[in-house]
């Protein structure tokens, strides 16, 4: 593991953890490239030291430090899914983040000397098919979200799995998940959250007017059709909530399953459940 890539929001909260990485990564002597936004952290003096992520497309490991938002957004940026990540959580919440700043030091040292797992996640794949037959392609970690532009009337959204009508449902939106995603916006909307070993699709509708529509887990191996219908057409589909899409009545999404899976690094220490407990709140 020589060539090491480093992603940030534009504002590391702290900028000395930044430092602090590039102090330990020197000193196992890695090749360093930094990101855009990464070198916004940095003095302009030393620009020189660090070759640029944009340029080159090869590394042995992407460590990100920020929140779950700044993964998803590098995530988005990606064209290749191979090179592992490592994320260090200088944001908020953090979910997917494997450590806090201060434990930088001995992470290097843990994965520099082999001590880490690899922990691979599904992502969905999806096309919006135009009625004019033009495709526009996205790829998400989390979730695509079809919700509502704007006024607050129900819409109705005619879903299949694979050729089977599955239902209409009246909501305010439908959120398409990945276990990885379900513990973001599908969990806030009331779906279940989902084993990230698991491969699968959860289907969460946002506000359903009435009882019966439910989320409901499908495996992964299905293709999930959704066209809006009825009067109130105009929706917008929000892809990991970095990216959006206008959508008509005229549109059809297609989901399924991406060919590839992104790699997330863990120290041997790291679990879901720990994550639920100490991230989430669910207690000791
Ligand atoms: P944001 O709206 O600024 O923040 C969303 C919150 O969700 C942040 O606290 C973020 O963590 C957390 N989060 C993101 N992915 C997560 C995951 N897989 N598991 C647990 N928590 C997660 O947007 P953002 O930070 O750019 O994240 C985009 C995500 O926001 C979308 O993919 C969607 O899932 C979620 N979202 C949630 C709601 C809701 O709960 N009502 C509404 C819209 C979008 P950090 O603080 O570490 O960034």
């Amino acid at each position: 593991m020589q060539n090491i890539a480093i992603s940030t929001r534009t504002n590391i909260k702290n900028p000395e953890d930044l430092k602090i990485l590039l102090r330990e990564l020197k000193k196992w002597g890695k090749n360093i490239f930094l990101s855009e936004n990464a070198r916004k952290n940095i003095s302009p003096k030393d620009f020189s030291q660090y070759q640029s992520a944009e340029e080159n497309e090869h590394f042995d490991m992407i460590i990100i430090i920020g929140g779950d938002g700044t993964i998803l957004s590098k995530v988005q940026k990606m064209k290749s899914f191979q090179t592992p990540i490592f994320a260090i959580n200088g944001g908020n919440l953090g979910f997917l983040a494997s450590i806090f700043p201060s434990q930088i030091p001995f992470a290097m040292n843990s994965i520099f000397e082999g001590h880490y797992t690899k922990d691979e996640r599904m992502m969905l794949s999806g096309k919006i098919i135009r009625a004019k037959g033009s495709v526009e392609k996205f790829h998400a970690l989390n979730e695509c979200t079809l919700h509502h532009s704007g006024i607050a009337r129900l819409r109705e959204i005619e879903t299949h799995i694979n050729k089977e009508h599955l239902t209409t449902y009246r909501a305010d939106g439908l959120i398409i998940s990945t276990p990885t995603g379900s513990t973001a916006y599908n969990v806030s909307a009331g779906g279940p959250i989902i084993v990230p070993s698991l491969s699968a699709f959860v289907i969460t509708p946002l506000a359903p007017s009435g009882f019966a529509q439910r989320s409901i887990v499908i495996p992964s191996e299905k293709k999930i059709t959704l066209q809006v219908c009825g009067k109130n057409s105009e929706m917008s589909l929000s892809i990991d909530g970095q990216i959006a899409f206008e959508i008509s009545g005229e549109d059809r999404i297609e989901i399924k399953k991406h060919p590839q899976k992104i790699t997330f690094l863990r120290l041997l220490d790291e679990n879901f459940y720990i994550s639920l407990r100490e991230k989430l709140g669910w207690g000791l």
